[in-house]
């Protein structure tokens, strides 16, 4: 389970520089999805080994209009997604009257919530913490976001509340089951396509659990296979049609993901594709995961507009060129049934397992076509490759100056492994030791 925490306090006490600073090294996931979050900002990082979201909500403006209506807004809604609550205030400026009302109004909510204490670079800590114990809470962290310093600590600490592994009753209930997420922008048709998915001739579903979780895992089998479908869009927990659409949470997108093998990300073929089908593509790519894109409502395209949309669809998605496109209608059911031959496949290729001697044999010709650069002087020997991981497959290759591989050189040699493996599906991951 990815741990979700929170940035609030007011403005200038230093969210965005914290929020920059955990996320820093994986920028390319930092999105802000206007008209759906207003500008609460969602980023992903990784810590002390761990990987947890962050929001960061911008900032609760002074106290002239109330609390209630500063808290009403998004940070009222980051602190609900929110596993655990940062509460941040300005050791230079000292206490004020807007902190106080934010920690009673956090006190009210029954959540993990933490006082950081900011900008305690050039001062003296104790001095700065002490005008802070007059709030009463107990857990206390004095940090200097822009210098990075007790940041890795603090964050140690708060994630030990959550438990690092995932939850196990999926896991365990279902070995060898292909979980596959089903995600997407609201009103792009995940409902109507898990409708689909489900109701097909030779699918039988088992049960649809009753689940805490904030998406529903439905396991089912179709022909020989076992599958569970995480329904981000929560089809099934309604109980009728007329029930409300389920609010759409990038949080809960972003754990779907993580939680499968292979992830379906719908598209709406009017609309081509948004900045957000964008960050939730860019998102799949990070996680390593098995990719399918379904461009949906190809029944509303004249078929003189369909060359012209694949080739454009094409050319924005050639970064993610290894997934299968389907141009399917959810509503109708056409090309739904060849979602799951892209979808088996990305799921094999994703979990194969790759022998040492097969990862050599394929760099050693792979070097002889096409020899890495010189370094220095000195040529780069790459010397052989053994399998680190699956789901994404995670090559690893040993040699000498293997910090110096240019990145045309780790592409040259993905291309070559994918294409030799049949890797189709799923992105590749390689990785260099040094044996110097
Ligand atoms: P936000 O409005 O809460 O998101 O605050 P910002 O992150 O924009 O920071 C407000 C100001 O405080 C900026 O000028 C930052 O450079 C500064 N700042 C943030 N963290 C620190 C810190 O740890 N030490 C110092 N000295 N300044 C900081
Ligand atoms: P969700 O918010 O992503 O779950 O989207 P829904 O499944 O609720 O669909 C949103 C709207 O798009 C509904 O009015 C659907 O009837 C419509 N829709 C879904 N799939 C298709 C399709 O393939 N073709 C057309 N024309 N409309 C569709």
């Amino acid at each position: 389970m990815l741990p979700v925490i929170a940035l609030v306090g007011r403005p200038n006490v230093g969210k965005s520089t914290l929020f920059n600073q955990l996320t820093r090294s994986r920028d390319a996931l930092v999105a802000d999805y206007p008209g759906l979050t207003r500008d609460r900002k969602y980023g992903e990082a990784n810590l002390e080994g761990r990987t947890f979201v962050v929001i960061d909500t911008g900032g609760i403006s002074g106290e002239e209009e109330g609390i209630d209506s500063h808290m009403a807004g998004q940070s009222l809604q980051a602190i609900e997604e929110a596993d655990a609550v940062l509460f941040m205030v300005d050791a230079r400026e000292g206490l004020n009257a807007a902190d106080e009302a934010l920690a009673a109004h956090l006190r009210q909510r029954n959540k993990q919530f933490h006082l950081v204490v900011n900008k305690i670079d050039g001062i003296d800590e104790t001095l700065a913490l002490s005008d802070f114990y007059r709030l009463g809470i107990d857990s206390m962290f004095g940090i200097a976001a822009s210098h990075g310093r007790g940041v890795r600590s603090m964050i140690g600490q708060v994630l030990a509340a959550f438990p690092d592994e995932p939850e196990p009753d999926l896991l365990e209930e279902q070995p060898g089951s292909i979980r596959v997420a089903v995600v997407g922008r609201p009103n792009v048709g995940k409902s109507t396509l898990v409708n689909r998915l489900l109701g097909e001739e030779r699918v039988v579903v088992y049960d649809q659990p009753g689940t805490t979780r904030d998406s529903i895992y439905i396991n089912y089998c179709r022909g020989e296979k076992d599958y569970t479908l995480i329904d981000t869009a929560g089809v099934r927990r309604r109980k009728n049609v007329r029930e409300v659409v389920e609010k759409f949470s990038i949080v809960k997108t972003l754990r779907a993901i993580d939680d499968a093998h292979v992830v379906v990300l719908v598209m709406d073929a009017h609309e081509g594709i948004v900045d957000q089908d964008l960050h939730l593509l860019g998102h799949c790519i990070e996680a390593g995961r098995g990719l399918v894109l379904a461009v949906n409502k190809w029944d509303g395209i004249e078929p003189e507009q369909r060359d012209w949309i694949r080739n454009e669809l094409g050319r924005r998605l050639v970064f993610a060129d290894y997934a299968d496109i389907h141009y399917i209608s959810a509503l109708h059911g056409t090309g739904v049934g060849h979602l799951y031959k892209s979808i088996d496949a990305a799921y094999r290729a994703a979990t194969r397992k790759l022998s040492t001697n097969q990862l050599t044999r394929i760099l050693e010709s792979a070097v002889a076509d096409h020899a890495p650069p010189m370094v220095n002087g000195r040529r780069i020997k790459l010397r052989y490759a053994h399998a680190g991981g699956q789901n994404p497959p995670l090559i690893i290759i040993h040699g000498n100056q293997t910090g110096k591989v240019p990145p045309s050189y780790q592409r040259y040699l993905e291309k070559i492994y994918r294409r030799e493996l049949e890797l189709h599906g799923t992105p590749v991951r390689i990785e260099f030791r040094t044996a110097e």
